[in-house]
């Protein structure tokens, strides 16, 4: 499994991903006073507390949400189930993408919910068997939730429409041209995390270390 694999499969893929247990537990975004970004496991809470505590852009988006009650759930692939667009078959995450975002649609293309799903465990995975300092795995968990969430969820929920996706780019295209790495370079910006120049995973730590150079 190279990191060519990982590009691959880091791209969206046809498939809508389903919270479980939905239903009971969305919609969610009229919950009150709840989070605009909201995520359960510890090292994505953490990542986007560290996130809004020094990115001023990130933060100025979630307040103008917070009042919409639209909101993002960051979830793991154990709380997701996936959902065949055409066959409409139901599946687990596949272990080997690393993110993923579904807008839930309702009637008209309206959104008020963004599910975005990060595999932390296997990017942890891979960061261990490359001995990562701690500090590179948990700072590219914060460029794949600036590219995911900032990226392709805020767009969503601003417009509270699907017509608010904002693209990644079209093969041939310059990376930095497309909207989601556009807004992903911001938050990086912010954050120190470096600018992304591809299509693919290069800027992340992971691919940085020195065993695949
Ligand atoms: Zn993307």
């Amino acid at each position: 499994m190279g990191p060519r694999g990982i590009v691959a499969l880091a791209v969206a893929c046809g498939v809508a991903l389903v919270a479980e247990g939905e239903g009971s537990r969305l919609p969610v975004a009229e919950a009150a006073g709840a989070a605009v970004v909201e995520a359960a496991h510890p090292v994505l809470r953490d990542a986007l507390g560290r996130i809004a505590k020094g990115s001023e852009t990130w933060r100025r988006a979630l307040e103008a949400l917070a009042p919409t009650g639209r909101r993002a759930l960051v979830l793991t692939p154990d709380q997701v189930v996936v959902r065949d667009a055409t066959t409409g078959a139901a599946g687990r995450f596949d272990r080997s993408d690393l993110a993923e975002v579904s807008p839930v649609t309702e009637a008209h293309g309206q959104i008020r919910t963004v599910l975005v799903v990060v595999n932390v465990e296997r990017l942890q995975d891979v960061h261990e068997r490359l001995g990562s300092l701690p500090g590179e795995f948990l700072a590219d968990v914060e460029r794949v939730l600036a590219h995911e969430v900032y990226g392709h969820a805020v767009p969503y929920l601003e417009a509270g429409h699907l017509s608010g996706r904002c693209a990644d780019p079209e093969p041939g295209m310059p990376a930095t041209a497309a909207c989601a790495i556009r807004r992903e370079n911001v938050i990086r910006a912010e954050l120190r995390l470096g600018r992304r120049t591809d299509a693919g995973l290069g800027s992340l730590a992971l691919l940085r270390r020195p065993t695949l150079e």
